[in-house]
């Protein structure tokens, strides 16, 4: 493979990106002012520098505000740390934090599950999930699950209840839905704050 087709075979790798959207990065990538491609460059390499994933939640943080290996939301005392609500990703976390209803722990699953996926746990962070439970989590008293009301979300959610269930009866903790307060499509990143609240005020 030349350069050209390499790095249209990474670009296809992208959420919803096909081969023929990933040539034209390429291309235009090649039209570029060369500072343009230097700076792109300069800010992939420097992600691994400057980002980390939290080892409790999962999300990813800025190294240079927080410290540690937790996430500044993972290592508030002030937060409700009894409550620990499971989403799809890092931009549904950040839609909950500035709606400013939920004070409770997250956990981030890192993405959906596709249906009929072979190897859910490539997929999502259920592993992690389970080890969580199993071991940081004494103080856990109720586990909210929170994906999507879209197929996929639905489907990912009924797959980490039946991971989490039996675990959450030995541990006694309790595991409810947002589901039926959110609206059949409702993604909880585009969700506003009356929404969530809802939704949170609802869960079952
Ligand atoms: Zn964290």
């Amino acid at each position: 493979m030349d350069p050209v087709q390499k790095l249209a075979a990474l670009f296809a790798e992208f959420p919803g990106i096909g081969t023929r959207q990933s040539r034209r990065f390429v291309y235009f990538l090649l039209k570029q002012h060369k500072s343009y491609v230097r700076e792109l460059t300069a800010l992939i390499e420097s992600l691994e520098q400057s980002v980390a994933e939290c080892v409790r939640c999962h999300r990813y943080f800025m190294k240079k505000h927080e410290r540690g290996n937790e996430c500044a939301i993972c290592a508030d005392l002030m937060r409700d740390h009894s409550q620990l609500l499971v989403l799809e990703r890092d931009a549904d976390l950040e839609a909950l934090e500035r709606s400013g209803t939920y004070r409770g722990c997250y956990f981030v699953l890192g993405g959906t599950l596709p249906m009929l996926e072979k190897e859910p746990e490539s997929k999502i962070r259920t592993k992690e999930l389970v080890k969580l439970l199993k071991t940081g989590g004494k103080e856990i008293r109720e586990v909210i699950l929170a994906c999507a009301m879209t197929p996929e979300g639905e489907h990912t959610e009924e797959y980490v209840k039946n991971v989490v269930l039996p675990l959450a009866e030995e541990l006694n903790m309790k595991v409810t839905s947002l589901g039926r307060g959110l609206s059949t499509g409702t993604e909880l990143e585009y969700s506003d704050a009356d929404t969530l609240r809802y939704a949170l005020e609802g869960r079952k």
